[in-house]
């Protein structure tokens, strides 16, 4: 419980993943601003695509489709 609670005050820097700081300018970003290509809209700057950043544009629509899935099946 303690150990928990340690770990979660070192990651309080960490921004949720419903958006990012741009590395550049400092905006915070939605998925759906990476989605097209994967450039800050407000400096340009260029992301990495790796697959965090894909995990991040991704996310709504992982749970979009989860959801989905949940409500097909919901003996999953
Ligand atoms: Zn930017």
């Amino acid at each position: 419980m303690d150990i928990m609670e340690t770990q979660e005050q070192n990651n309080i820097s960490v921004v949720p993943r419903t958006e990012i700081l741009c590395p550049g300018c400092g905006e915070k970003l939605q998925p759906v601003d990476l989605e097209s290509c994967p450039r800050c809209p407000y400096c340009d700057y260029e992301f990495t695509s790796d697959a965090a950043l894909e995990d991040f544009v991704l996310s709504p629509v992982i749970r979009r489709w989860l959801r989905n899935l949940q409500q097909n099946f919901p003996n999953c």
